[in-house]
C-alpha cells in the first residue's frame, strides 16, 4: 500500500478495519512493532524536532487520527482512506481481545488508567489487564516501569504520555520488553475510555471542529489548537509532501 506523505511524515492510507486486521495480525506474530496515531500537531512538532520525524518514519504503522490529515493529503493530490482515531482503534481492539493477549496501560494520571482498564474489561469480560501504571516519561523513573512490565509480559502495551514523550518513550525502551508485540503511542485515550475528558460530539468531530470544543473546554490548549488548526496547513500549503528546512 503507497503511503502518503505530509511534511516528511509517511502515513498509512488504512480504514479502520484494515488498520484493526494489521493490529491483529502484528499481535499474532512475535516480531515487535510500534504504531502511530499521528495528528496535525504531530507533524508541526516532527519539522523542528527531527529525531520524531525519523521515528516517524521508522514506525510499523501510522494511521491518521485527524480529519485534517485527510484535508491536506486531498489538498496535496493524495489519498488517505479515513480518519482512523488512537482511541477508536484501541477500544474496537480490546473488544475482541482474549486471555492469549494480555495488555498493559501505562500512562496518564494516577488512576485513570486502572478506570480505563475497568470501562475496557466491562465490555469484553475475556480482556485480560496484566498491569496498569501512571509513571511519568522521565529517565528515572524508567527502571521501575520496566520493571513492571517485563513482570507484567504483556503483548499489547499502550502509553499514554502525550506525544512526543509517549512515542520517545516505546522507542527506546521497547527492545527492553521482549513480551510486547506492539506498542501503541495513544494520547489522551485512557482519559476518554475512563470519562475524566469528554469527546467532541459526533457532528462536531465530522466537521472537523474537534479543535473547538477542545478550546471551549481546555483554553488552555491555546497554543496547540493554533499549532494544529492555523500552522499545520500553513506548513502544508508551503512544502506540501516534503520535510521543510527549517
Ligand atoms: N500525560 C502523562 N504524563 C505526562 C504528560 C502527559 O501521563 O508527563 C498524559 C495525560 O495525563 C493524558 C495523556 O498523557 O492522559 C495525553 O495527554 P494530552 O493532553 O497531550 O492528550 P492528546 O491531546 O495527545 O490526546
Amino acid at each position: 500500500m503507497d503511503r502518503t506523505f505530509l511534511l516528511g511524515v509517511p502515513l498509512d492510507p488504512v480504514t479502520r478495519t484494515e488498520a484493526l486486521e494489521m493490529i491483529r495480525r502484528f499481535l499474532r506474530e512475535e516480531k515487535q512493532r510500534h504504531v502511530m496515531t499521528p495528528n496535525n500537531e504531530m507533524l508541526v512538532e516532527a519539522c523542528h524536532n527531527t529525531s520524531f520525524r525519523d521515528l516517524l518514519n521508522r514506525t510499523t504503522l501510522n494511521i491518521p487520527d485527524s480529519v485534517g490529515l485527510l484535508w491536506m493529503a486531498r489538498f496535496t493530490r493524495q489519498r488517505l482512506s479515513q480518519r482512523v482515531t488512537g482511541v477508536d482503534t484501541v477500544t474496537t481492539l480490546c473488544t475482541s481481545l482474549t486471555e492469549e493477549t494480555p495488555i498493559f496501560l501505562l500512562g496518564a494520571k494516577p488512576g485513570v488508567a486502572e478506570s480505563a482498564a475497568q470501562a475496557l474489561m466491562s465490555s469484553n469480560p475475556h480482556l485480560k489487564v496484566t498491569g496498569c501504571f501512571a509513571g511519568t516519561p522521565r529517565e528515572e523513573d524508567a527502571p521501575i516501569i520496566l520493571t513492571m512490565i517485563r513482570a507484567a509480559a504483556p503483548h499489547l502495551l499502550l502509553v499514554a504520555y502525550g506525544a512526543p514523550a509517549q512515542d520517545l518513550w516505546i522507542d527506546r525502551y521497547l527492545k527492553e520488553l521482549p513480551s510486547v508485540r506492539v506498542a501503541m503511542g495513544i494520547g489522551g485515550t485512557f482519559d476518554f475510555l475512563a470519562g475524566t475528558r469528554k469527546r467532541a460530539p459526533a457532528w462536531m468531530r465530522r466537521m472537523g471542529l474537534e479543535w473547538l470544543w477542545r478550546l471551549v473546554r481546555e483554553p488552555k490548549r491555546i497554543g496547540r489548537i493554533w499549532r494544529a488548526v492555523v500552522i499545520f496547513p500553513l506548513l502544508v500549503l508551503r512544502y506540501g509532501k516534503a520535510a521543510p528546512r527549517i
